[in-house]
């Protein structure tokens, strides 16, 4: 589905297109391996750079931040463009797109020259340091702890799950600072050079794919960070747990329903394939039948992410956001089940690559890595409770 828009947003779109045409990276680049998702390789720096000095990394942003001061509709757009291209704006995501919001709204001016510029253009990268071992869904129970000692911050305890921290040069870390109130009120935000003494990330493998070393686990022993890192005030770090880029979070679903329609495409393409014992694997009429409610799915998905963001267009509440979460990283899922199934064995070949969604891989690959989008930002267990809670009425549980 393809929707026009007034001209001068589509004059909008044209410029774009035909920038990327002559800017975009090549194929070959954006299929080059990345070790995790603080990974900045020199062509990714470069490219990132060139969107900022363009003026289309931050659309919404002012042009002295990468953008133009772009309508939310052109926002849109923008983004539907990057994602039928597969094209991503940054190799290292929770920088651009969770910590330079967050140092945009919160930081010190000494902190927007020191951190906001340098995020934008790629010439730092970052972590996210909020998961613990005892707190993932309910996050508000993070334990490490902070105490002050003159102008410094004593830090001790332990993070899960921080994608690239192994390869990031700073981490946006929530630390506990007072355990006399109740716990969302005790925490605080730091931004910790991730060479500090006493901080140690190491890095896990993956079930899906042991080369993409993402996860770590990080270690904070007595570790020291100076007063100028604190982001915010002390004891009130929660507002920015809860991240601030609402203009572009509204338009996440966008990747999520070109997802969907590319796992759509593979599943048509297996279709024509030889199955085992004669015929072709779409001769199978629960093959069609799954098939269609995929591209029912796909095309739900968009009408539910044009409504919600319409609402939010008028300023209304839109509860869309979980429904779309939910509903998108699950539709994703689903497609990806039933291309695995229906390869079967074959599908543990790794060199037969299925439909490429985040990075090339095989059917079986795909679907496993699948269950990632589940998890963060709210698991799906946690979207249906929001959902119950917050768009039905139903008591909270
Ligand atoms: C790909 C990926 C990247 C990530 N990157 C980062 C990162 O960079 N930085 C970072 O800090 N973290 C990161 N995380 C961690 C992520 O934020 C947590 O995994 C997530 O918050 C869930 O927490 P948990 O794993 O501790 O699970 P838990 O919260 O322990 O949940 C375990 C299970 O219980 C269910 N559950 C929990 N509470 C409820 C409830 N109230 N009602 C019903 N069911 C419930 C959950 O749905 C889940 O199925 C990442 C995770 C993934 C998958």
């Amino acid at each position: 589905m393809r929707l026009r828009y007034g001209a001068g947003e589509e004059a909008f779109r044209s410029e774009l297109v035909s920038w990327l045409e002559s800017n975009a990276p090549s194929p070959e680049q954006l299929r080059m391996p990345k070790a995790s998702s603080a990974d900045l390789q020199p062509w990714a720096r470069d490219w990132q750079r060139r969107l900022f000095d363009a003026g289309w990394l931050v659309p919404g942003w002012p042009p002295e931040l990468g953008g133009r001061d772009a309508s939310p509709v052109e926002q849109m757009i923008y983004f539907e463009e990057m994602s039928r291209r597969e094209i991503p704006r940054s190799l290292n995501p929770q920088g651009l797109g969770i910590i330079a919001p967050s140092i945009r709204d919160y930081g010190t001016d000494a902190q927007q020259q020191q951190f906001l510029l340098p995020t934008l253009r790629a010439e730092i990268s970052w972590c996210l340091g909020m998961s613990e071992p005892t707190a993932g869904s309910d996050l508000a129970s993070l334990r490490t702890r902070a105490v002050r000692d003159g102008d410094e911050f004593v830090v001790n305890g332990q993070k899960v799950w921080t994608s690239g921290a192994h390869q990031a040069d700073w981490c946006l870390c929530f630390v506990r600072t007072n355990t006399e109130v109740p716990k969302h009120k005790g925490i605080t935000a730091l931004i910790v050079d991730m060479t500090t003494p006493g901080v140690e990330a190491r890095p896990f493998p993956e079930l899906t794919e042991p080369d993409f070393m993402d996860f770590n686990e990080v270690f904070f022993t007595d570790a020291r960070v100076p007063m100028a890192n604190l982001l915010g005030e002390v004891d009130h770090g929660w507002p920015i747990t809860q991240g601030s880029l609402a203009h572009e979070r509204a338009m996440l679903w966008i990747d999520y329903a070109y997802n969907v329609e590319r796992s759509l495409r593979g599943l048509v393409a297996l279709g024509a394939e030889p199955r085992a014992g004669g015929g072709r694997i779409g001769d199978d009429a629960v093959y069609r039948d799954e098939v269609a409610s995929v591209a029912i799915d796909a095309q739900a998905l968009l009408c539910m992410g044009f409504r919600g963001f319409s609402k939010f267009m008028a300023g209304k509440s839109a509860p869309e956001h979980s429904l779309l979460k939910l509903f998108g990283s699950e539709s994703v899922q689903r497609s990806l089940a039933i291309g695995t199934s229906a390869i079967g064995a074959a599908g543990l070949d790794r060199n037969r690559l299925g439909p490429r969604l985040w990075r090339d891989g095989a059917w079986l690959t795909q679907w496993m890595r699948s269950f990632g989008g589940t998890i963060p930002g709210g698991t799906s267990e946690i979207q249906r409770n929001i959902i119950a809670e917050r768009v039905l009425g139903l008591p909270r549980a």
